[in-house]
């Protein structure tokens, strides 16, 4: 036994953290055979295209490390996606890191571009790793709220939260966990503070092909004088139902990306040969198919808003993502977590409560977030099991 004094034990910086909530709600789903809502995955197929490719990759021999940076195939698909889509211009070399998943990219970002003694503007409700990678980053979080209905900033507050000591503001459009997409106009504010502070914005742009009812996705660094200083993240992930590939990317001024590559490099060196490969194919499908895939979550949004308004939840409807936020204190539970904790033990359901992605969570709204990124019949289970909730 290691005396509780020994020097053998976990880092400070480790303490500040607390476990995933995501794996942690996925565990309970299994534990409690419940219909897991939490993490946010699909349970339906990955096209076959891009299977076929990833094992065609295996297949040919391609299972040795990737130039670290990212296959040029690869980095040229995003650079070249990226420019279509959106008019800015990227050159792969120069710009394109490939990395574990935009998980990784993130973190290689904060890295790469912050120093200790920094603070990050963080919006609340966040995505739970952008704390922790601030701080271990050396840097500090600074929150602003967006607030229900519509999930909008106070400008006022957003300025207060600027000085001389912001290094970067991260920005999630379309966001997780609320489902909300900023609009231009909102953007533009954060540009301008950006602009005059000196700011790097970070945006994080995981879930830009989810978006619905007609909205555009308008990537941070489109906005005029942000492409030089926004650095972009996606990834295979959410776009081709691939989570566990980790397969993600940092789109950079050039400047900033000799920093990153040398984070991502020393952190996990490459990302998958054979996924990169079937990346490519993946980059390559056709525009028809992002269309049918913005319509079919739309739908499921739909199906999702339509059993919780059924089963009593005030919930609030996502204009992108794959996520739904719901009021859930009527059900008279202390804590959402308690309510997530009752959901997922006597009704069978798991979702992840709204109060793990607010620094305080005593100060947060109770709420829960579903995940809609499930077959229709997983979603039809759901509302089978929602129904035995006492009302
Ligand atoms: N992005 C997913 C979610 O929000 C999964 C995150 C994770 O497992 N760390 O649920």
């Amino acid at each position: 036994m290691i005396s509780p004094m020994s020097r053998i034990r976990s880092a400070k910086r480790v303490n500040a953290f607390a476990d995933s909530v995501f794996g942690e709600m996925t565990r309970l789903a299994k534990l409690h055979n419940a219909v897991n809502l939490s993490q946010g995955f699909p349970d339906f197929d990955a096209p076959v295209a891009v299977k076929e490719a990833a094992c065609a990759s295996i297949r040919d021999e391609q299972n040795q490390y990737a130039p670290p940076y990212g296959t040029k195939a690869l980095r040229e698909a995003i650079a070249g996606d990226f420019t279509a889509r959106y008019g800015v211009p990227v050159i792969a070399d120069e710009q394109v890191t490939v990395c574990c998943g935009s998980t990784e990219a993130m973190m290689a970002v904060m890295m790469g571009c912050i120093d200790p003694g920094d603070e990050v503007i963080v919006f609340e409700p966040f995505y739970e790793n952008y704390g922790p990678d601030a701080v271990m980053a050396g840097a500090q979080p600074k929150f602003v709220r967006l607030r229900a209905p519509d999930w909008t900033f106070d400008p006022d507050e957003l300025k207060r939260a600027f000085s001389n000591r912001t290094r970067a503001i991260v920005i999630n459009s379309p966001n997780n966990p609320t489902g909300k997409v900023f609009t231009r106009a909102e953007l533009e504010v954060i540009a301008s503070l950006c602009l005059q502070w000196d700011v790097l914005a970070i945006s994080d742009e995981i879930y830009e092909r989810i978006v619905f009812d007609g909205r555009p996705h308008v990537p941070m660094a489109s906005l005029p004088g942000m492409a030089d200083r926004t650095v972009t993240t996606s990834g295979l992930s959410k776009t081709y139902s691939v989570t566990g590939w980790r397969i993600g990317w940092a789109i950079a001024p050039a400047s900033l990306t000799g920093g990153i590559r040398k984070i991502h490099d020393f952190l996990t060196v490459a990302a998958p040969t054979p996924f990169m490969d079937a990346g490519v194919v993946a980059l390559s499908m056709p525009p028809e198919s992002y269309v049918r895939l913005a319509a079919d979550y739309q739908s499921k949004r739909d199906l999702m808003l339509d059993i919780l308004a059924r089963h009593g939840f005030t919930a609030y409807r996502p204009g992108g993502a794959y996520y739904v936020i719901a009021d859930v204190e009527q059900f008279g539970f202390a804590t959402d977590t308690e309510f997530a904790q009752y959901l997922v033990k006597e009704i069978g359901v798991a979702t992840v409560p709204g109060s793990s992605f607010y620094i305080d969570p005593a100060s947060a709204p109770m709420t829960v977030r579903f995940c809609f990124s499930k077959k229709n019949e997983t979603l039809i289970e759901a509302d089978r099991r929602l129904g035995k909730l006492p009302r």
